[in-house]
C-alpha cells in the first residue's frame, strides 16, 4: 500500500502516476524586461509558452495549462499584453510548436465581443477559459452574462475564476467578486466544471468550502495556498477540510508560472506530505482531477 512516505520530495521527474501530470494555473505572455525583470533566485522566467513549457517538463509535467495575457491597461498585471493587441490570438500562435500546452482563453464575460471570441477559442481548441475579475474590473453576474456562461456550459470548458484578495488596498470591490457569487453560477449550470483559483484564500476558504459542498461541479486550485508567503495561503486546518469534506478528486494542483520555480514546487511537496495525502491522491490532484474534467469538455 502506498504512503505519504512514498511521495515526491523535489519534483515530479520519475513519479509515475495513473494520469498525466499538469502543470496547472499559469501565465503567458509577450516578455517585456522593462516591467518584468528576470528572477534572481529562481533564474529567467520570461512568461513565454516556450520557457513554460520547457519549465513544466524539467519538473516531470507532461502537460501544461497556459492562461492567455490579461487585455488591460499598463500597469495593473504583469501578464498581460499591449492595448489593442488580441491575447488569445497571441497564445494561439505561440502554442502550435507544443501540443502539451492546453490554452486558458483570459476573457471579460462583461464585454460586448466575448461570447464571439469564447466560440472562436473553442473552435481553436482552447481547452478552458480564466476569469480575474479583479485584474479585469468586472463583476461575476450570472443574470448579466448569461449568453456567456451559457456558452461556456454548452462546450464543457473548466472556468478557472481567480477567488481572494490581493495583498494591499483592493483596487475593485469585493462584493463584485465574492466565492458565494460562483455558488449562483455553478448551481446555474450544474454540467460547467468550475475551478475556484486559491480557495478564496485564508480570508473566504471557508465560503469556497461552503459552495464545494453544495456544488459538485465545482474544484479546488491549490494555486499559492501552500505557502506561507502568499495572501492566499490556506491554513493546514482549513486545507485538510477540503481534503476530508470533497476529496481528491475535487482539487487541482496549480503554480501560478512565471511567479513559481523548483523550489516552488519542493516546497509544495513538502506541504502535500505533510497533510498525508495518499498516492491515490496525489494521483489526482496532480492531473487526475483535470483530466476528467477535460474528458468531459470533450464529450459534448
Ligand atoms: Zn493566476
Amino acid at each position: 500500500m502506498n504512503c505519504a512516505a512514498d511521495l515526491p520530495r523535489a519534483n515530479l521527474v520519475g513519479y509515475r502516476s495513473d494520469h498525466p501530470k499538469v502543470f496547472f494555473h499559469c501565465h503567458a505572455f509577450p516578455p517585456d524586461y522593462r516591467r518584468f525583470a528576470p528572477d534572481g533566485v529562481t533564474g529567467l522566467m520570461p512568461g513565454t509558452v516556450a520557457h513554460l513549457s520547457a519549465l513544466a517538463r524539467d519538473l516531470g509535467f507532461e502537460r501544461v495549462t497556459a492562461i492567455s495575457p490579461c487585455e488591460v491597461p499598463e500597469g495593473r498585471a504583469t501578464a498581460r499584453i499591449d492595448e489593442g493587441k488580441d491575447g488569445l490570438k497571441w497564445l494561439a500562435e505561440e502554442s502550435v510548436a507544443h501540443p502539451e500546452v492546453l490554452s486558458f482563453a483570459n476573457l471579460d464575460p462583461s464585454r460586448k465581443d466575448s461570447a464571439a471570441r469564447l466560440e472562436k477559442a473553442y473552435r481553436d481548441g482552447f481547452a478552458g477559459v480564466k476569469l480575474h475579475p479583479v485584474i479585469g474590473r468586472f463583476s461575476i453576474d450570472v443574470e448579466r452574462d448569461e449568453d456567456f456562461y451559457s456558452l461556456v456550459n454548452a462546450f464543457r470548458l473548466p472556468l478557472v475564476v481567480h477567488l481572494g484578495v490581493l495583498p494591499g488596498r483592493q483596487p475593485w470591490p469585493i462584493r463584485f467578486h465574492h466565492p458565494l457569487l460562483l455558488d449562483d453560477l455553478a448551481s446555474r449550470f450544474p454540467e460547467m466544471p468550475l475551478i475556484m483559483a486559491h480557495g478564496g484564500g485564508r480570508a473566504f476558504c471557508r465560503d469556497v468550502l461552503a459552495v464545494m459542498q453544495s456544488n459538485p461541479n465545482t474544484y479546488l486550485d491549490l494555486t499559492h495556498t501552500l505557502d506561507k508567503r502568499y495572501a492566499w495561503h490556506l491554513p493546514a486546518d482549513d486545507l485538510a477540510a477540503f481534503f476530508d469534506q470533497v476529496g481528491p478528486s475535487r482539487i487541482i494542483y496549480g503554480t501560478d508560472y512565471p511567479w513559481y520555480g523548483p523550489a516552488d514546487l519542493s516546497r509544495d511537496l513538502s506541504a502535500l506530505r505533510r497533510l498525508g495525502i495518499d498516492k491515490a491522491g496525489m494521483d489526482l490532484i496532480m492531473g487526475g482531477t483535470f483530466a476528467a474534467l477535460s474528458a468531459e469538455s470533450r464529450r459534448s
